[in-house]
């Protein structure tokens, strides 16, 4: 449109998403900071896709709080901070790549939505619905979809790129993490994993690598709550899903730094790998009563998820 757009990410991303169109021009703000910061210096607008706390974006949030050019907040997760000067905020969105494909449509640019746009769009509408199958993905997503695929973009080629390139190492990590690191709690229907940083090594873990495990504890018979905590060295990472009105937003928030959506969160602790498991495990039993979960002998899945903020704005 006649624009200069730079694509800052605040740090790298899992390889197999490399292929997607404009990946090789995205800056990497922790390997590429000075080109980074120049072009943040430069930028008269500014979007911030994804997220809404300038915490998310680690070392490049403080960068982004001295800019003086306009914040344009597009984002689907609970609880946005101030820091906007404008926002396009839907929490019941199914993913960012729905927001930019609303925003795209009623602000006439649609037939900027070409092949390549909309191969990104279905990408990213993918990944976040958990492939088209969490409570968020509604009739509208599938209506979104369908105009994606009318404007040329490729589901097979999209779902083959980025689930069928797994590397060996991959595959033999999930392998180790099923019969020797899952963790159970069968009476508060919890499932865990605990991934020490020798593990990373050892398998060679690469960003993105452990994408997904944390789904394979929730598809545990009558678990309703699955983590995945891991230890990167600087901090422990934790990756929280639930099922139905389990919300795991409020335990990520109130035990762990964190957030994100009510049934997928994620939060992280500054702790050893063991203390944070202790106050995982510690947090467990008052958090499962938050939710009724004690007082429930068989966890009941028919319960909807209520994906839709009671604060749309
Ligand atoms: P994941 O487990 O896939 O890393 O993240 C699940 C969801 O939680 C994503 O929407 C992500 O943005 C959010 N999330 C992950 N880690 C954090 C965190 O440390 N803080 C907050 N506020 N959200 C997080």
């Amino acid at each position: 449109m006649g624009h200069q757009a730079k694509v800052v990410s605040p740090c790298d991303w899992p390889s197999f998403l490399n292929w997607l169109p404009g990946t090789a021009d995205i800056i990497d703000f922790e390997s590429a900071t000075p080109v980074a910061k120049l072009a943040l210096s430069e930028a008269e607008l500014l979007f911030c896709l994804d997220f809404n706390d300038l915490g998310r974006t680690y070392r490049l949030g403080d960068v982004l709080k001295s800019l003086n050019c306009p914040l344009v907040m597009i984002d689907h997760h609970t609880h946005p901070s101030d820091f906007d000067a404008y926002r396009y905020y839907d929490v019941s969105a199914s993913s960012t790549c729905e927001l930019v494909y609303r925003l795209a449509l009623e602000a006439g640019w649609s037939t900027h939505i070409d092949a390549e746009v909309a191969e990104c769009l279905y990408c990213g509408t993918m990944t976040d619905t958990g492939n088209f199958k969490f409570p968020s993905t509604t009739p509208s997503v599938h209506r979104m979809i369908a105009d994606l695929m009318d404007r040329g973009a490729d589901h097979y080629k999209v779902h083959s790129l980025v689930y069928e390139q797994m590397g060996v190492h991959v595959l033999r990590f999930l392998g180790y993490c099923f019969s020797e690191k899952l963790r159970l709690i069968p009476e508060y229907s919890v499932a865990y994993f605990v991934i020490t940083a020798e593990e990373v090594r050892r398998f060679g873990l690469q960003t993105g690598d452990t994408e997904g495990l944390v789904h394979y504890a929730l598809n545990i018979d009558g678990m309703r709550m699955a983590a995945l905590i891991i230890d990167r060295n600087e901090r422990v990472k934790m990756s929280f899903r639930s099922r139905g009105a389990v919300p795991v937003h409020d335990f990520a928030r109130e035990w762990f730094e964190g957030g994100g959506h009510y049934n997928a969160a994620g939060g992280q602790s500054s702790d050893s790998l063991e203390r944070t498991e202790e106050r995982f495990l510690d947090a467990i039993p008052a958090f499962v009563k938050s939710w009724g979960g004690a007082e429930q002998s068989l966890p009941s899945l028919a319960e909807p998820s209520p994906v839709t903020s009671p604060h749309p704005q």
